[in-house]
């Protein structure tokens, strides 16, 4: 048996811990540095000049706080070959998209893409002259028609931000690398647990830890995990953009992996209990949960998903945005804020109607999206059934 054989809640209590850097101490502790001195001239030199991977060099390229947690996230992604560390996620995104573009380049990018990655596409990126092209995020293997001899990046999110479209990421991976375009990929919903991308022949897999790896809601970081071959031109982007990831939070997110395993597991079977039980509520046009069939691509998720996290939205039936906050506003148990993955649930109203390019978002009804902690399932229930009579009231 080897470590890859480990299940794993296993591999997430190990993942990452080197007793030579702790001398024993069973979490990493914070070690703080900008300055770090050198015996004599030689010494500085020669730390200089070598590889510095794993080595204290300078504050910046981090100590074993931050080196036990991103081999921590390496560990987790089958194949990878080093994993780097943001002071956010939309920090990781963007480092790795020009840690592979040049100017007079193309990206592909996913119509369901996170809205501050698009903006990003089509704000720095355009400015630097690349081009951000978006696609129909179930677009599959006919993403080749896309592609032309400007077209150095494809990025994926799957599934996407607010509509869950699942992604045929094999599909989109085999048209890549036939043509020698890089893949990248926001993770952040199923993470490496629910689908290990490095083993999908992803380039990057791009993690925005703020969520389910610090897991209580504390925390803003991200993580780009590089494939084989894939992280010196990372490594480099990184130093030069001066990215890096502060001790303190390296330490908070560390803790909150190692029992990531447990809280992904319970959110995400609540979820899928909160999502079946709106399933049959006539106020809910449909339900956008990648484990239940109205998703798109929910085929695609039972095909290459070990899991879905507690991360889901759905559709009114009619009513408008007015009703919608009727229903959201008085709810006791979810809080009303952005980001998602930690101990309590969430909701908030989206419009992706208002963003999209590459096709038109169609719907009964305004969306409501929902993040589902660890609060008991029934308790959410008895909530949102009150929200609904309340929707339903406004709506009239
Ligand atoms: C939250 C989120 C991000 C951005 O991460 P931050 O840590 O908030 O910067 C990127 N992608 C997805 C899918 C997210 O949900």
């Amino acid at each position: 048996m080897s470590e890859q054989d480990d299940k794993d809640a296993t591999r997430l209590v190990q993942a990452g811990r080197r007793p030579e850097w702790t001398q024993g101490i069973v979490n990493p502790p914070v070690w703080r540095a900008s300055t770090i001195l050198y015996d004599n001239i030689a010494e500085m030199r020669a730390r200089g000049s070598a590889d510095t991977h794993h080595k204290l060099y300078y504050g910046r390229r981090g100590t074993p706080t931050q080196w036990s947690l991103a081999d921590a996230l390496t560990e987790l992604e089958p194949g990878a070959e080093a994993t780097l560390l943001y002071p956010s996620g939309v920090a990781a995104i963007t480092t790795a998209l020009l840690a592979v573009l040049s100017p007079g380049d193309e990206v592909l990018l996913p119509d369901s893409s996170y809205e501050p990655t698009r903006a990003f596409g089509n704000g720095m990126l355009k400015r630097m002259g690349i081009t951000a092209t978006y696609y129909d995020p179930l677009i599959g293997g006919g993403i080749a028609g896309l592609c032309g001899e400007r077209t150095k990046a494809i990025f994926l999110e799957s599934p996407g931000s607010l509509t869950f479209e699942v992604q045929d990421v094999p599909a989109i991976v085999a048209v890549a690398k036939a043509r020698g375009i890089t893949t990248l990929l926001d993770n952040t919903w199923a993470g490496p647990l629910f689908f290990p991308a490095i083993a999908q022949g992803v380039d990057y897999t791009i993690l925005s830890c703020s969520k389910y790896v610090v897991g209580h809601s504390d925390v803003m970081m991200g993580s780009v995990t590089a494939g084989p071959g894939q992280y010196e031109r990372l490594r480099a982007a990184t130093y030069q953009l001066g990215m890096c990831a502060s001790p303190d939070d390296a330490y908070l997110a560390a803790r909150g992996l190692r029992t990531m395993e447990v809280r992904l597991r319970q959110s995400g079977a609540s979820g899928l209990k909160i999502a079946q039980w709106l399933r049959t509520r006539p106020e809910v046009a449909r339900v956008l949960h990648p484990a239940l069939p109205d998703c798109p691509g929910h085929d695609l998720f039972l095909r290459d998903f070990r899991g879905a996290c507690g991360l889901f939205s759905f559709v009114l039936h009619g009513g408008d945005d007015a009703a919608r906050t009727a229903l959201i506003d008085g709810l006791r148990h979810f809080g009303i804020g952005f980001s998602w993955g930690g101990y309590e649930s969430l909701a908030i109203p989206a419009d992706p109607q208002r963003i999209r390019t590459a096709g038109r978002w169609q719907a009964e009804g305004p969306l409501v999206r929902l993040y589902v902690g660890l609060e008991d399932p029934d308790d959410l229930i008895a909530d949102l059934e009150a929200g609904l009579a309340r929707f339903a009231a406004a709506r009239g």
